[in-house]
C-alpha cells in the first residue's frame, strides 16, 4: 500500500503522463495486480496532448488513433474534432479501470539521492514522491521545436508554432509562409487553400510516400528509429521516418500546385522572408510547423543522454538506469507504438521489482 513518510509519498511504480503510453502502462500494471502505483499528469483534463490539438483536426483527418488495451474506441464520428473524441475516450478509460491518475501534477525532476540501487525521488509542483520504478510517458507536445533564423525578432506580422495553431480563419485573406516538411504542414496548406495564399518552405524536398501506410511500413519505420536510438542518437522527426501520406486530398492539392515547396529561406525581414538568391516573399504570418522534441527535462538530473544526444533503451528500459522505462519515445511515438510500449514497460517494471525482492545469492 502507498504510505507517507515525512512529506513524501511512497509508491512501487510511478507513471509520469496520462496519454496513450501512460494509460496503457497503467492498465497493465493494474491488470497484473499492482495497486501501489500512481499516474501523475500535468494536464488539467483527460486526453493527453490530444486535448490541445486544433478543432479542425477531426478524427477522420488523423492517421489513426489506436485502441487502448481491452476497451476499444467505438462509434466515432470522423467529423468530430480528435481533441474531443480522444479526451472523452481517455476519461472513460480512466474511469472504467479506476486508474489512479492525479492531475494537474507536473513532475519537475527525478533524482537518485540514494544511488543506483535506491528509490528515485520525484519532485512535482504538488509535493514529492519516492518510487522504485518510474515509467516516463511524457510525449512531445510540451517541447515545440522552433528553429532559429536570423531576423526572427524583426518580423512585424504574426509568428506561431503548430503548438499554438487554432484555426485557418485567423489567416483569412492573408499570405502565410508555412515552414516544415511534415504532416502538420501539409494539413495546414490543405486547410488554408481558398482562405489564404501560401508559400511552403522546407529544409529538404518533401517526400511523399507512394506506398500504403500498412503494418509492414510501420515495422520498417520502427526498425529505422530503433537503430538510431541504439546508436545513441535522438529520434528523427516523424516525417523523416514515415514520409508524407499521399491521400486523395494531397493528390488533388498537388495537381493544383498547392504543395509546391521551395527551399528554406535564409532570413526573416520586417515584412516577410528572404531567400539565398536574394528574392523576398512578403508575408502576414509565418506558421512554424517544425515539429516537437521528446519532453524529458524532468529526467535531466539523471544524465541519461549519450554523447550523441539520445537515450539508449533496450525495449523500453533505459540502459543507463534500468529503474526507468521510457515510453512514447522514438519507435513508440505513435498511438500504436505507445500502446505496445506501455505493456512492455509495465511488465518490465514489475519484473524489476520482483527481482529486487529476491535475496542476493
Ligand atoms: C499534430 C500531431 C498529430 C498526430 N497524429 C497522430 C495520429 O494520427 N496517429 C498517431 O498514432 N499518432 C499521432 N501523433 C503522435 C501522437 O502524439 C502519439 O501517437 C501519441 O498520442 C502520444 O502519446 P503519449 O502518451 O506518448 O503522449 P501525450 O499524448 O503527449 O501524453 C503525455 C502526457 O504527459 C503529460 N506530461 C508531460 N510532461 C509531464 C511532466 N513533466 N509531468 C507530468 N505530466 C507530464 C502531458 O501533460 C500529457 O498529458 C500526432 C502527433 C502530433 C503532434
Amino acid at each position: 500500500m502507498r504510505h507517507r513518510s515525512g512529506c513524501v509519498d511512497d509508491v512501487e511504480v510511478l507513471v509520469v503522463g496520462a496519454g496513450q503510453a501512460g494509460l496503457a502502462a497503467a492498465y497493465h500494471l493494474q491488470r497484473r495486480g499492482l495497486s501501489d502505483f500512481v499516474v501523475l499528469d500535468a494536464n488539467p483534463a483527460a486526453g493527453g496532448a490530444w486535448q490541445h490539438r486544433w478543432p479542425s483536426l477531426t478524427l477522420g483527418r488523423t492517421h489513426r488513433i489506436h485502441d487502448l488495451p481491452a476497451f476499444p474506441l467505438r462509434d466515432v464520428d470522423p467529423d468530430e474534432p480528435a481533441s474531443t473524441v480522444v479526451g472523452r475516450y481517455y476519461a472513460a478509460y480512466e474511469e472504467r479501470f479506476s486508474l489512479p491518475v492525479r492531475r494537474p501534477v507536473r513532475v519537475r525532476s527525478v533524482t537518485s539521492p540514494d544511488g543506483p540501487d535506491g528509490p528515485l525521488l520525484v519532485a512535482t509542483d504538488h509535493g514529492d514522491w519516492r518510487t522504485r520504478r518510474l515509467v516516463s510517458a511524457t510525449g512531445t507536445w510540451d517541447r515545440p521545436w522552433w528553429p532559429a533564423y536570423p531576423g526572427r525578432g524583426l518580423f512585424r506580422g504574426r509568428q506561431l508554432h503548430t503548438h499554438d495553431f487554432t484555426s485557418v480563419e485567423d489567416f483569412r485573406g492573408q499570405h502565410v509562409v508555412v515552414v516544415g516538411g511534415g504532416t502538420s504542414a501539409v494539413q495546414f496548406l490543405l486547410e488554408l487553400e481558398g482562405v489564404a495564399t501560401t508559400t511552403w518552405v522546407t529544409r529538404r524536398p518533401p517526400v511523399f510516400a507512394d506506398r500504403p501506410f500498412d503494418e509492414e511500413w510501420g515495422r520498417e519505420v520502427e526498425r529505422r528509429v530503433t537503430d538510431r536510438l541504439r546508436r545513441g542518437l535522438p529520434p528523427d522527426s516523424v516525417v523523416a521516418s514515415t514520409g508524407l501520406a499521399t491521400t486523395p486530398a494531397v493528390r488533388a492539392a498537388q495537381a493544383k500546385g498547392v504543395l509546391d515547396a521551395r527551399e528554406m529561406f535564409t532570413s526573416i525581414t520586417e515584412d516577410g522572408v528572404r531567400f539565398a538568391d536574394g528574392t523576398q516573399v512578403r508575408a502576414d504570418a509565418i506558421l512554424w510547423a517544425t515539429g516537437f522534441r521528446a519532453a524529458l527535462d524532468h529526467l535531466a538530473p539523471l544524465h541519461l543522454r549519450e554523447p550523441g544526444g539520445g537515450i539508449v533503451v533496450d525495449g523500453t528500459t533505459v540502459v543507463r538506469d534500468p529503474r526507468i522505462q521510457l515510453v512514447g519515445y522514438g519507435p513508440s511515438a505513435s498511438t500504436l507504438g505507445a500502446t505496445r510500449a506501455g505493456r512492455t514497460a509495465a511488465l518490465t517494471a514489475l519484473a524489476g521489482l520482483e527481482a529486487s525482492r529476491q535475496p542476493a545469492a
